[in-house]
């Protein structure tokens, strides 16, 4: 029988592609979306179906849509979008999981919360397993986010050990593909739109900070993995191991894109990680899940996807300082 499953920021990067394998999977999707910085164009190739319903709300406000399955994902992801309005970007994270597990605590459905790699801070520990309790600055211009998806986790295990609502609990590390969105600033959408153009690669710092990428339809299948087994409820980190240089990637995306980009080095901003690499071994004991698609693979489709419209957009913002 089809299930029903809320998802909250379906409109999003990350969210667009789990309502569309969930659809495809012959599942009926309800999206919950204010748009602050999802869009229809996300969902152009599916929008269509009959088993999908969009509606436009924001999970800072209660909401009460009959679901087996509820996925948060509600929130910006990007630095540039979370930073641009701090306070409603706690608000985001704390009240959307509030109303989120209230409801599903009311309705009897398991929900998800898409928690991020950044409750660990600059980490001390590396690479980081989900024992770790994280090096996380409280007051700088990244809490607002960081400690905003650390107090989500804490509702979430409230929930469960007060309420026995059914839970489950993602770490996501940085994912990329394609539907990134064009102007936020994350710097996978950024190298490949500036080697498109040709223009300098704008790297923060000595580019000596590392990041492990992982691509969307990888981490889209570890997230319905999690949700869909009995055998632990999280937190669970998902990611990719394979670790790189921001120097290594840009000049990697120069190759792949066959661009004749320079690179530009500017300042690092406040608090900016600076090593990142998940250990998986309990997702890939647990859930028998491991990325299957490598940085090279995934960095090509995301080319392909950005190099029909890298001229249609102007140049992405930059980080607020
Ligand atoms: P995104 O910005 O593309 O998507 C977020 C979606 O949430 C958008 O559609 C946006 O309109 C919607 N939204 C934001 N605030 C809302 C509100 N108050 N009410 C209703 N909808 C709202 O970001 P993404 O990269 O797809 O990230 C999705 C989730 O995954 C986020 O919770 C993010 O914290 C988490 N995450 C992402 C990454 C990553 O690398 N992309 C890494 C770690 C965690
Ligand atoms: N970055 C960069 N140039 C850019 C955008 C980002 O060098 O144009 C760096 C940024 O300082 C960080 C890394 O790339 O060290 C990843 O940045 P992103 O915003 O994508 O993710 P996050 O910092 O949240 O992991």
């Amino acid at each position: 029988m089809k299930k029903n499953i809320l998802i909250t920021g379906g409109a999003g990067f990350i969210g667009s592609h789990l309502v569309q394998r969930l659809l495809e999977e012959g599942e009926r999707v309800i999206i919950l979306d204010n748009f602050h910085t999802g869009t229809k164009d996300n969902l152009l190739s599916f929008v269509h179906s009959d088993d999908l319903e969009v509606i436009r709300h924001d999970v800072t406000e209660p909401f009460r849509i009959e679901a087996d399955q509820i996925y948060n994902l509600a929130c910006p992801a990007s630095p540039i979008h979370y930073q641009r309005s701090p306070i409603r970007t706690v608000e985001t994270c704390v009240l959307g999981p509030i109303n989120c597990l209230a409801l599903a605590r009311d309705i009897h459905a398991r929900v998800l919360q898409a928690s991020t790699s950044e409750v660990y801070g600059n980490p001390d520990v590396h690479p980081q397993p989900e024992s770790y309790w994280g090096n996380v600055n409280p007051i700088g211009p990244r809490s607002c986010y960081d400690e905003g998806k650390r107090v989500a986790e804490t509702l979430f295990f409230d929930f469960y050990r007060e309420t026995g609502t059914e839970i489950r609990v993602a770490r996501i590390f940085n994912t990329y593909g394609p539907r990134m969105s064009h102007g936020d600033g994350r710097v996978i959408s950024n190298f490949i739109l500036q080697a498109l153009r040709n223009e300098p690669i704008t790297i923060y710092g000595e580019g000596s900070q590392t990041r492990s990428f992982c691509y969307v339809i990888d981490l889209v299948d570890g997230l319905i993995r999690l949700m869909n087994q009995e055998e632990v409820i999280g937190p669970i980190n998902l990611g990719c191991p394979d670790e790189r240089t921001i120097l290594e990637l840009a000049q990697l995306i120069i190759e792949l894109s066959g661009s004749q980009s320079t690179l530009e080095f500017k300042s690092l901003p406040a608090d900016d990680p600076v090593r990142r690499k998940p250990d998986i071994s309990l997702a890939q004991k647990t859930l028998q899940w491991t990325p299957t698609i490598s940085l090279e693979e995934g960095l090509e489709k995301t080319i392909a996807y950005f190099r029909p419209i890298a001229h249609k957009y102007p140049p992405p913002e930059k980080i607020p300082k």
